[in-house]
């Protein structure tokens, strides 16, 4: 019996194991290039930002109110004039004793006040020598102001190169006066899919024929983590046909993506393909679905191919594919997806040497507190349980569940942007 013909048999490596393997070989992209903020979301920092001010840059109001010199306010408080009013954006005076400033939130608090009273608590009005505030006793000094620094010094690291930039960090950015970010280049992500039986959407059926799914798929979770997508279409069942589209992906793409043909049937020609051109080790990961894991490199260009199964492709491209990408775009610390420890609300009685990626979906349970859900199939084929789902509910190798345990969940949102 040799290995090959016997897939079913060869030991299975765990998911975390295949990981680390995996990503062991994701090595980030050099090219970085300079990008206007408006563009960066999504992008990879590729040189820590510091923040070039200090923010705030001067002390300023952190409230609607008066700003005043509390040396002015006796035991009963005092009744001051209001010489001046500073809204946000404009410098006022230094302030004289005995007066007050009226002030708004975010404006510069005068030179000379050590504090800012809150409208609420003082009483204005006016008369034929002017404006008038009576303010409180008690006031402290530094009350309500904002001080320069306070958010940040000069010189302060503000985000670390390796980080996938948010709108937060978009903002962030421009808070301290940075027009533009240095990123890393976009990867170039190569995909097809392989399939006799493939035909694209839009296209009438013929006899024995599906439509491609997983070119979708692949290619919008691709896309949805900012790779440009060089999209190879869908590459017929031979030898020469796989060959080519791997030579092409390889010329032109920083990763190749495939789906289908991973096995080791007749009609299975990714393996031999890939070894012709490189190296692949076909990889039997005690993960359910998506057993097959086939992943080396073509001419230098690293090379993940997944099984045909849409969901398996879809579970695939989400533990393993989407990580190494994120790796290979420059992304530092730890990528993996944070999972939630949340009750089950079903029962799982039978233990399985693969770890489930159940498809799920957390709601509220009957008494409100959230609960997990699984889809009733297990099937590798059914797609609409992905959509059904809003996560992957995480059933580890050997574990049986009642209602009411915990167990981890990780929400489609961590996966998929
Ligand atoms: P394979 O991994 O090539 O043996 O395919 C496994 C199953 O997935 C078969 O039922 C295929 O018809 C189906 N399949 C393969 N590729 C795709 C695809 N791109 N879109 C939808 N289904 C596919
Ligand atoms: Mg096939």
């Amino acid at each position: 019996m040799t290995t090959d013909c016997c897939p079913a048999h060869r030991p299975l490596t765990d998911l975390d194991s295949a990981l680390e393997l995996l990503l062991a070989q994701a090595v980030p992209v050099t090219g970085t290039e300079p990008v206007p903020l408006i563009a960066a979301l999504g992008r990879v920092l590729a040189e820590p930002l510091v923040s070039p001010i200090a923010v705030p840059p001067w002390d300023n109001s952190a409230m609607d109110g008066y700003a005043v010199r509390t040396a002015d306010l006796g035991a009963e408080g005092a009744r001051l004039r209001v010489a001046q009013r500073i809204p946000a954006g404009r410098q006022g005076q230094a302030l004289e004793p005995g007066t007050a400033a009226r002030i708004f939130t975010g404006a510069p608090v005068p030179a000379g006040a050590d504090a800012v009273v809150i409208q609420e608590v003082c009483a204005a009005c006016s008369d034929a020598d002017g404006d008038w505030v009576q303010v409180p006793a008690g006031i402290g000094r530094g009350a309500n102001i904002r001080r320069a620094g306070e958010d940040l010094a000069p010189g302060t690291e503000v985000i670390p190169a390796g980080t996938r930039l948010q709108p937060q960090h978009l903002g962030l950015a421009a808070s301290v006066g940075v027009a533009q970010l240095r990123v890393y280049r976009r990867l170039r992500v190569a995909i097809f899919a392989s399939g006799d039986e493939l035909v694209d959407p839009g296209q009438p059926l013929g006899p024995g024929q599906i439509y491609n799914s997983n070119r979708y798929t692949m290619g919008a979770l691709v896309a949805a983590l900012g790779c440009e997508v060089l999209d190879l279409g869908t590459v017929p069942d031979t030898l020469e046909a796989t060959v080519a589209a791997l030579r092409e992906g390889a010329a032109a793409s920083d990763l190749i993506l495939a789906s289908g043909g991973v096995s080791v049937g007749e009609e299975d020609h990714v393996k031999p393909a890939v070894e012709r051109l490189g190296t692949l080790a076909l990889w039997q990961i005690a993960m359910r679905p998506g057993k097959p894991l086939a992943f080396g490199q073509v001419a230098g260009t690293p090379f993940i191919g997944s099984p045909g199964n849409p969901v398996s492709l879809f579970v695939t491209a989400c533990m393993f594919a989407r990580p190494f990408i994120l790796r290979r775009q420059g992304v530092a610390g730890d990528i993996r997806p944070q999972a939630l420890m949340v009750k089950a609300g079903f029962d799982w009685p039978r233990p399985d040497k693969r770890r489930e990626l159940a498809r799920a979906r957390l709601g509220p349970g009957p008494d409100g507190e959230p609960e997990v859900q699984v889809h009733p199939s297990r099937s590798a084929g059914v797609l609409s349980s992905v959509t059904w789902a809003n996560g992957l509910a995480v059933i580890a190798e050997g574990r049986v569940l009642q209602p009411g345990d915990l167990l981890p969940f990780i929400p489609f949102n961590e996966l998929l942007r």
